[in-house]
This record gives structure tokens, sequence and C-alpha cells, in this order.
């Protein structure tokens, strides 16, 4: 079958996995993993040798000490099943980004469970930490490709799939992974985040999408350079999508949705009303509480087998909405992604204790600035908060000073004892991930 059928004969099967009560749910997740488990555990010696270590049963899965992207790497020829090496992934991938051509894919290890498929490589930005890759298998892409038409395409799901359909995404280095939609109903333009903003706002009108995707930083940039479009809807990816954002947005180009899409799977989709449902037909999560309502995920992904992401920790920060949502689903609903655990402040309270100040807090506070344009609020140090400011003037200088010191001590930290530098916002380079609020590597002391 190809790649364009599969896809949509999997975004049908996703129309019978639409849960009405928990109960049911998760007896499906529990139904999945079980075959999983017992496929991943005889293929993947990392995944085997993590249950043997906790002394723990399959069927136990859920209490599996979890792991994080340092450890995946670091065991990534024994967790992934296709035999692949991670210097071989990373030549591959590497070149694919210096040439801006994501066609490359590796071949399955004969010995392995994969022998002579095909399989994509990625790599996740890394703008913090480690870098990491990723493998996804001929089904896994079509299954990715199906359940994002699926939720993405403008409900009834079956006519918007007799009309054709324009897709263009702005995104960088996933080439590979999105065209395999491509067919005669569904056109794919694959605009490189690389290109020159005039270039790319002008590709972007040519192209004239049903469907428009990337992230909310580049699709106001392209606005701003007059880029035209009325596509069906607009999907955000890959970054925090603010209000501000998704008003100017919806006003020049039409409605907007977000996604929540990292290198590790495909984990919220929208709904017909445009709320943000954890993919839990696909995807178990368990929430660990941060704290003032936040929540870091642990994920288990029930389809992945090529690179098994089993009890594998994120580092989002999850605020998470209870009421029902009028669409019926059961599954869980994000009231945001807030951003990355590495975005959370850390500064001292009058005692002298860490407090976190959460990247919300700053981005409202800096938000009220009248005038203010742009900006990056970024921790250097313990007790030093530099505010990058466009435009950067004496009286932005000031209001801004007032709002973080405010917003500092409504977290409770000790806004006197915090040191305020400030600067002009330089543009970021092409490509690169927004981030609003940050900390460099300071040491939590
Ligand atoms: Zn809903």
């Amino acid at each position: 079958m190809n790649d364009a059928l599969a896809a949509v004969w999997y975004a049908l099967a996703e129309g019978r996995l639409q849960f009405r009560t928990r109960v049911a749910l998760e007896r499906h997740q529990e139904r999945l993993a079980r075959g999983h488990l017992r496929w991943v555990a005889a293929h993947s010696p990392a995944v085997a040798q993590r249950f043997l270590k906790a002394g723990l049963g399959l069927s136990q899965w859920r209490e599996l000490p979890p792991t994080g992207k340092a450890e995946m790497m670091a065991d990534f020829d024994r967790l992934n099943t296709a035999g692949l090496r991670l210097s071989d992934v990373l030549a591959l991938a590497r070149a694919a980004e210096d040439h801006r051509d994501f066609s490359g894919q590796l071949r399955g290890a004969a010995a392995s469970a994969f022998a002579g498929q095909a399989v994509t490589v990625g790599l996740s930005s890394g703008t913090s930490g480690t870098q990491g890759a990723f493998l996804v298998g001929v089904q896994e892409r079509q299954r990715w490709a199906g359940v994002m038409l699926r939720h993405l395409l403008p409900p009834p799901f079956s006519r918007s799939l007799l009309r054709s359909q324009r897709v263009a995404f702005l995104l960088r280095a996933e080439g590979a992974l999105y065209r395999s939609v491509q067919s005669r109903r569904i056109r794919f333009t694959f605009l490189d985040l690389l290109r020159p903003v005039p270039d790319l706002a002008a590709a972007l009108t040519a192209a004239d999408p049903t469907l428009l995707v990337g992230p909310p930083s580049v699709l106001r940039a392209l606005l701003e350079a007059g880029a035209q479009a009325n596509p069906e809807r607009v999907v955000c990816v890959a970054e925090v999508l603010e209000e501000a954002d998704r008003a100017a947005l919806e006003a020049g180009f039409g409605p907007v949705v977000g996604v929540y899409q990292a290198t590790e799977g495909l984990l919220a989709l929208p709904c017909r009303y445009g709320t943000l449902h954890l993919n839990e037909a696909h995807v178990h999560f368990d929430l660990e509480p941060l704290g003032d309502g936040r929540w870091r995920p642990i994920i288990t992904d029930l389809r992945r087998r090529v690179q098994p992401m089993i009890r594998h920790r994120l580092d989002d920060i999850l605020q998470l909405d209870d009421t029902p949502c009028a669409c019926g689903s059961v599954a869980r609903r994000l009231a945001r992604i807030e951003g990355r655990q590495d975005d959370a402040l850390v500064f001292a309270d009058a005692s002298g204790q860490p407090v976190t100040v959460w990247p919300d807090f700053l981005r409202a506070a800096l938000n009220r600035v009248p005038g203010l344009r742009e900006y990056r609020a970024e921790q250097s140090a313990p007790d030093t908060l530099w505010l990058l400011l466009d435009p950067d003037l004496p009286p932005i200088r000031t209001a801004a000073a007032a709002e973080v010191k405010a917003a500092l001590a409504r977290a409770g930290a000790d806004a006197e004892s915090v040191r305020l530098c400030f600067g002009p916002l330089l543009p970021a380079p092409p490509g690169t991930k927004r981030r609003r609020v940050l900390r460099r590597s300071v040491p939590v002391s």
C-alpha cells in the first residue's frame, strides 16, 4: 500500500478511537500496552534490561522508573529495534540538515526486526542540553500522517477528504516525515525556515494553502512581511502559542488551532472545538506534579516500535483543564503548554530558599508593558535577570522593570535581590525556536 493510501486508512481507523468513558479508554490502553510491551521487550535489549533492573514484570509497566533523553541517547544502539548505530544516524541527519534535503533514510540492519525497511531519521533542535536523534519506521510514519490528517483537516473528515487540500508546512528538518502523504488530492509544500522572510512570504502566498502549519513566531513574521493566505485552519506547532499571536494570526490568516508535537511523539491534537486533547488513544501519559497546577509528562507510546518510548520523561511544563469538552472526548484537555522545564526561572525568597518563577508569570508581566513589541527574559545567574527589549527605550525599561519586579514578588521571590540588566533584543538566527523566557544553565542553589 502506498503512503498516501495508508495514511488515509489510518485516518479512517482513527474515527473508531473516540472514547466516551475513561474506563473504555484505559481498557484500550491496557490492551495495547500488553501486546506492545511484549514485542518491545523481546526486541529492545535496553527496555528488557530496565524491567529486569527494576525487578518488575511487563504487566507492572506503570511502575517502571522513568527514563529521559540523556539515557535514551546513551543507550541508543541497544534501544532501537532496527539495529541502527547512533554514529550512522547522526551522520545522516547532519548531512540532511546541511544540504536541506530530508529525503535521506537508513535501512534496518539485516538481523533486526526491521531488516531492509526504510527508517526516517530526525534530530531534535537541541536548544539546550543533549541533542536527540529519532527514528520512525514506515508504518509509524503512515499512522502519524493519518492521525494528523484526521485531526487537522476541518471536520467533517469525509467531506474534507473529497476536496483537494493544499498543505503548507513551515518547519525545519522534518520534510521526509511530512511528505509521506503526497497524493493527487493532497499537495504538500515544504517551506524551509532558513530562507529569507520576504522569499518565504512570497512562497506562502503562491502556495495558497487550505491548511497552514508552522511555529507562531514565523507565521507572524510572514504575516507582517505581507504574506497572504486564507487557510481553513492555521496550525501552530513547536512553540508556546500566546494569545497575542493567536489573535494576530486569526485576524490575518484564519482560525488557529495548536498541536503538541515533539520528536518524542504526537502528543496532543485539537478537536473540532479547537480544544487540545492529549493523544491518549496512542500514548499513555503519567503526570508528575510540579506544583502550582503544573505537570510534567512521562509518556509511554503504545505504538512506536523502532525507537520505543516507554515511561519516557519530557521536559515540558503542562497545565490541564479538568472541565469536560463539548466534543464528548474523554481524552484529557491541555489548557496550556507553558514551555520547558528549563524555561522556569529559579530565584531566592526572603529567607534564601529557591522559588520557581513559571515562564507564564513573566510573559503576562511583559505583555502588559505598553509599546513593547518583542522581548526575551533570560536568567543568567542565580540573582540576575536580563531583559532584552524591542524597542529598548528608557520608558519601556522603566515599565518593564516595574512589571517584572511585581511579578517576581507575586511568585514569592525576593524581588529586591534580583538584579535586572537591560539590552536591545537582536534578531534571532533564522530557523531557531523562539523562547521568550529562559534560564541559562544556572545551578539551582
Ligand atoms: Zn474536545
